[in-house]
């Protein structure tokens, strides 16, 4: 995509990209629905990849916040780089889901997140004074991810050391 290693990727940029396309569940199903299933499970349904001859659908939860929406579709398409499988059988409401093995789960959320939030990005954002809460408000991420990522890439030491 020709992005420097410290650019924000918008990622709807990379779904298009990889051929991708993003369609809200409220063009296919009504909001109230989508609030019913929320209610049964919290956090049930946040993103799934449908496969309609040959092109890859990312359907998201309209319910997310624009920082939590962002981070399920790079956990998707983290899926789609990766080549992982839709394998296991999940049932939610009695709705059976197809998923990936717990292993893949973890992968798909730990590229997410570096996609989202790559270190050289995080170094930047620091060096210039950002907090996690800044970044996630800058880079459209969740203040989790923005914490999650500053202490595991090894930043938060990095800084803490040079000011300490
Ligand atoms: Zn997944």
């Amino acid at each position: 995509m020709g992005l420097s290693p410290n650019a924000r990727l918008d990622i709807h940029d990379l779904a298009d990209h990889l051929g991708t396309k993003v369609v809200s569940a409220e063009r296919l199903i009504a909001v109230d629905r989508l609030e019913e299933l929320e209610r049964m499970q919290a956090f049930a349904f946040s993103a799934a990849t449908f496969n309609v001859h040959s092109k890859a659908y990312i359907v998201t939860n309209p319910l997310r916040t624009a920082g939590r929406l962002a981070s399920d579709v790079a956990h998707e398409l983290s899926h789609l780089l990766l080549k992982h499988d839709l394998t296991e059988v999940r049932e939610v409401g009695g709705v059976p889901f197809r998923t990936c093995q717990p292993e893949e789960e973890e992968q798909a959320t730990a590229m997410g997140g570096t996609l989202m939030l790559p270190r050289p990005l995080l170094i930047t954002a620091v060096s210039q004074g950002m907090s996690p809460e800044q970044i996630a408000a800058t880079y459209n991420v969740t203040t989790e991810m923005a914490r999650f990522r500053y202490n595991t890439t090894g930043v938060a030491k990095q800084f803490s050391r040079r000011s300490g």
